[in-house]
């Protein structure tokens, strides 16, 4: 399946964090796994990614918390909305991902598959008749998504 980027704005909830980027619009997935669950405090993260270089803000940039050895996650310094799971290393920037309800039109992403389904919690169901992907099929996704998404292969 080809994917097409959309151009599309979003920000936080106070609206110091503004951004413009072009996203992958219907290519969301809903992540499960645990530092996504804690970095939200909710059940999943849903996100768009954003095709590579395009992410860019309008004023102020989210601060950031480095969660992972490749990635950082951008959240407003004022009203801590999460924004962002940013790539650290500039040439994985095509796994750059946008929270979906940061979207200014969240109603126009669709998703299209969980990730890290092994830690989904038993009472929230959502999307189930979606693809699911565990903790060990990480290799498989990256796969997927840069047959997908990246640009040149
Ligand atoms: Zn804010
Ligand atoms: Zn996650």
């Amino acid at each position: 399946m080809e994917h097409h980027p959309t151009r599309v704005t979003g920000g936080c909830l106070c609206g110091q964090v503004r951004y413009q980027a072009e996203v992958f619009l219907d290519n969301g997935y809903i992540c499960h796994c645990t530092v996504c669950q804690r970095s939200t405090g909710q059940p999943a993260e849903i996100t768009v990614i954003v095709k590579a270089g395009t992410l860019k803000y309008e004023g102020e940039e989210p601060k950031y918390y480095r969660s992972s050895s490749g990635g950082k996650r951008g959240f407003c310094a004022n009203c801590g909305s999460r924004i962002v799971w940013q790539a650290v290393e500039p040439e994985d920037d095509w796994l750059t991902n946008v929270t979906v309800g940061s979207l200014d039109r969240p109603a126009e992403a669709r998703v299209s598959r969980h990730i890290y389904a092994d830690t989904q919690l038993p009472w929230y169901h959502v999307c189930e008749d979606l693809p699911k992907l565990t903790e060990a099929d990480t290799d498989m996704l990256i796969a997927l998504l840069r047959a997908e998404l990246r640009p040149e292969g």
